[in-house]
């Protein structure tokens, strides 16, 4: 390869209690990347505070082939930690993000390359069906895209995960978003960059159980408009000035009818409908002016974004920055 920027890709698997994925994944990541020639490669798998016997796994792995390195975080910190904090330490070369689960298959590594040598910087696996997926789960996915869509400046391409190529500079870039709540869909957005999708079918897991049930997809998709968006406090705003209006209104009703055929007392379940009403109005208001505060609050602590408990470079091949 003439061009030294594609020189170098590194495979980054954030891995959570998948000892029995793992041995059926790393041979296939090996044969694709045996495939690409010119090109060195290299396989980083980041275990985010497994408690299954993940770690001895890995280090097995990592026994039998020199070109893979290994970082332990100090607990569970979340997929997004996790790949971030592999991603920081690829400050060479691209990287290649797949799930440790098999559903994101290595297979296609090389057409994701081949997509990086045409030039550009952040190729994204984008999936034709989602099988295994239940229609609640699809239709969800449906709402959820075109909700974040029109809430949202950032581009969030629908039916896609953290399946991707990202070139040195996308990296770069992506390596100066240090915010703790990362909905990493929009980051990849926001970077910007020549960005190009590479559809593919997305395999059921290996083994083990998905982490994402329903509860967690349903935080995951308010963590994605908070994050993205700050429309929802605008709206806020306006459900208070309708019904603002609505008063008024109904205020000049009242006393012309007061005016007209005298006041009889009457209008007690009006009265409860209107209260309530606004009761409810207000208290939705407030959880949502909280769900921001208490984002900007995990902000302002400036924590760490992952902590680590273990690195192990790779025994051959390029070595990782520190
Ligand atoms: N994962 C992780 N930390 C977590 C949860 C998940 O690193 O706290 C990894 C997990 O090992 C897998 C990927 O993230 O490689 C996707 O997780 P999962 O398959 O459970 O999600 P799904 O594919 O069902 O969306
Ligand atoms: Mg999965």
């Amino acid at each position: 390869m003439d061009n030294p920027r594609h020189e170098l890709l590194t495979v980054v698997v954030a891995a959570h209690n998948e000892a029995e994925a793992l041995p059926l994944l790393h041979p296939r990541i090996r044969s694709a990347l045996a495939g690409l020639d010119g090109l060195r490669a290299r396989v980083l798998y980041v275990d985010d505070g497994s408690r299954d016997g993940t770690w001895p796994v890995l280090q097995d792995i990592a026994a039998a082939d020199p070109q893979v390195a290994l970082l332990r975080l100090s607990r569970n910190f979340g997929k997004e930690a996790a790949l971030t904090a592999g991603l920081d330490l690829v400050e060479d070369g691209a990287a290649m993000i797949l799930d440790a689960d098999g559903q994101d298959p290595p297979e296609l590594i090389p057409e994701f390359v081949a997509r990086w040598h045409e030039g550009w910087d952040d190729v994204y696996g984008t999936r034709i069906e989602r099988e295994g997926d239940g229609w609640a789960r699809r239709g969800a996915a449906a709402v959820f895209y075109r909700l974040i869509g029109r809430l949202s400046h950032t581009p969030v391409p629908a039916d896609t995960g953290d399946y991707r190529l990202l070139s040195p500079r996308a990296l770069a870039a992506l390596r100066q978003l240090r915010e703790r709540h990362r909905f990493m869909k929009g980051l990849f957005g926001w970077i910007g960059f020549r960005s190009t999708a590479l559809p593919y079918r997305r395999s059921p897991r290996l083994a083990g159980h998905s982490k994402f049930g329903l509860w967690r997809l349903w935080n995951f998709a308010l963590e994605g408009i908070t994050s993205f968006s700050t429309a929802p406090l605008r709206v806020a705003t306006y459900v208070g000035l309708l019904t603002a209006l609505a008063a008024f209104v109904g205020g000049l009703a009242i006393m012309a009818k007061t005016l007209l055929w005298g006041d009889r007392v009457a209008g007690w379940p009006t009265m409860m409908v209107v209260i309530l009403f606004l009761g409810g109005v207000q208290l939705i208001a407030l959880g949502l002016i909280g769900e921001y505060l208490g984002r900007l609050y995990d902000e302002a602590k400036q924590r760490p974004l992952y902590l680590v408990d273990t690195w192990q470079p790779a025994a051959a091949g390029v070595s990782f920055a520190q």
